[in-house]
This record gives structure tokens, sequence and C-alpha cells, in this order.
């Protein structure tokens, strides 16, 4: 039996995890799974546990108010340090470009745990953007000894940063896993029903943003921009499953708040939002994980 510790924090991590969690559960002979999450965020977490069925094993409860990703780091390395004494797991699994899966990378590297991590090998090209997950990323593929890339090109970007080729194993991405397992099993909310049939007869466009380095005087501006567009194309309404972060939802407030063919919305259920995109003419997305679904629906994202 191999021991395999799988860490996750936020919807994203679930989303991409929750194939891998499937597909070792379902190696039980081989396979021991422990599901570990940091709840680096709370209510954008645990609905997507439970719509994929991820029994969480222990819960490091380290998300405060106002956050700082040095916090999080810090509560996820020291509590995870604990849990991998008691657990001792012979591989430890994260996902992306967190600040769980940094430090979670981080803990696994100091017990001499060898580390697995999905969603090696993607770069964006500037080491502060997006901030800080593109150096999380970076620093997670130091640290892991298991390289598990989306596409060739990931791979070739872990070899030309000295990576060995024998630990880089290209497995495509699980988003789209996930994607066409929701796609097999449609659930939808009354909320977004009853919007879908409000926007009947106009063009919808899905936004979502939430990027830490866009807050502020960025975002607002790039919300009047929508806001002006909407304005002027009387066949186009504008839908926004609104971001829990206190910068994004006060700027939402100031700047799209108020108008006819603009829907405002709390974040919505992964089969809800996945149905949402299915149903736009376009969207505009500052999300990694949006920007790879949009294509596997055949939709065009702006970015
Ligand atoms: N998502 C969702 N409900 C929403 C907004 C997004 O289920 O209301 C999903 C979306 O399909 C994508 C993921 O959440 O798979 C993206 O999460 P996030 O934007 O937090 O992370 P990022 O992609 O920026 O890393």
């Amino acid at each position: 039996m191999v021991r395999v510790l799988t860490l996750f924090g936020t919807r994203p991590e679930v989303i991409k995890l929750a194939p891998v969690i499937r597909a070792l559960s379902a190696r039980h002979e081989t396979f021991e799974n422990i599901n570990v999450s940091s709840s680096q965020h709370t209510s954008l977490l645990y609905p997507f546990t439970a719509t994929f069925g991820i029994r969480i094993d222990h819960d490091l409860e380290v998300m405060r108010p106002n956050q700082a990703p040095g916090e999080v780091c810090a509560r996820v390395l020291s509590a995870l340090s604990v849990l991998l004494d008691e657990e001792k797991p012979q591989l430890l699994i994260v996902q992306g470009d967190t600040t769980t899966a940094l430090a979670g990378a981080l803990a696994g590297f100091y017990k001499k745990i060898p580390v697995g991590h999905v969603e090696a090998g993607l770069r964006s090209g500037d080491p502060v953007s997006p901030f800080p997950e593109e150096m999380n990323r970076r620093l997670i593929s130091r640290l892991a000894a298991l390289h598990f890339a989306a596409t060739e090109y990931n791979r070739q970007t872990l070899v030309a940063e000295g990576i060995p080729e024998s630990s880089i194993f290209v497995t495509g991405n699980p988003v789209v896993d996930s994607l066409q397992h929701i796609l097999g099993s449609p659930r939808r909310g009354p909320q977004l029903d009853d919007i879908i049939e409000a926007t009947r007869q106009w063009r919808r466009l899905v936004l979502t943003t939430h990027r830490r380095e866009s807050l502020g005087p960025v975002m607002r501006e790039n919300l009047a921009v929508l806001r002006l567009f909407v304005e002027k194309h009387d066949d186009v309404a504008l839908i926004f499953p609104v971001h829990p972060n206190p910068s994004v939802v006060e700027a939402t407030e100031r700047v799209l708040k108020g108008h006819p063919r603009i829907f405002l919305l709390d974040p919505l259920d992964y089969p809800d939002f996945i149905y949402l995109l299915s149903q736009s003419w376009l969207i505009v997305s500052d999300s990694g994980g949006v920007q790879e679904e949009a294509p596997t629906l055949g939709k065009p994202v702006l970015i």
C-alpha cells in the first residue's frame, strides 16, 4: 500500500484534484488516500468538496478574515508539518499555484516526503503576475519530485528549467475530466434558472474577476468599460457571479450596480457555473480555470 496525502484549499484545487482523488480511490488495493483541506477558503471550498463527493480526512482550518499570502503560507506549513508526522504519507500531492500548494510542497520537502505536482510547468513568464501564483508555481517545481504536466509545452518548460525528464509525466489537464464529469450530471439551482429565464432575449456576457493584481483602480476601470459596453449594446446582458473578496464586492457595487441588464449573483456551485458558461455568448475572465474550460465548451473567452 502506498499512503498518498492529497492537499487542497481552494475551489480550483478541488475541481482539478477531484479526478485524481477518484482515480486513486478506484485503485484502493494499491493506494491509501488521505485527503487534507487547508481551508485557505471556506465558503468557496466546501460546496465543491460536497459536489465532487470528496471526503475530508483532516481540515487545517487556516482561513482568517483579510488573510495575506504570507500568513496562509505560515499557517499551512506549521499545521501540515505536524500532520505529516502523524500520517507519515509516502507521497504528497499538491495542485497548481496556490499558497496552500506552495506551503504543502515546502512541508513535504522539509519532511523528506516526495511531492507530486499536478499542473506542473504552467508559466506566465512574469514572476509577479499572477501574484503570488506565478512565483508559487516556479518554487513548487524546485521542491517537487514528480511533475504532472498538462501539455507537452508545459513539459518542455520544465525541461528548459533543468527538471529531470524522467520525473515529468504529461497527463492532460484534469479540469477537462471534471468538466465532463459535471456535464454528465447537470444540476441547477433556482437562482440560476431565474437569471437564465430573465436574460432569454439577450446575448449573455459572463464575467469572473478576482485576480489580486487587478484589485483596486484596475478592476474599477475594467468594470466601468464592461458597463459602458452593456449600455451601448442593448442586446447584451452581463452576468457576474461576484467573488466574495471584499475589494471585488466593493468595486462591483460602485461600478456595476443598478443597470437592468447587469445581473450580479453569489458565486455559483460548479454544475451551475458550467451550465451558465454553456449558455453564454462571450466569457470575460481573469481566471486560469475558466480560460481552460471555455474552449472545452466551445465558447469564446476574453482574458
Ligand atoms: N467557478 C465556479 N463558480 C463560480 C465561478 C467560478 O464554479 O461562480 C469555477 C470555474 O469554473 C473554474 C474555477 O471556479 O473552474 C476557477 O476558480 P478561481 O477563479 O477561484 O481560480 P483560478 O482559475 O483563478 O485559479
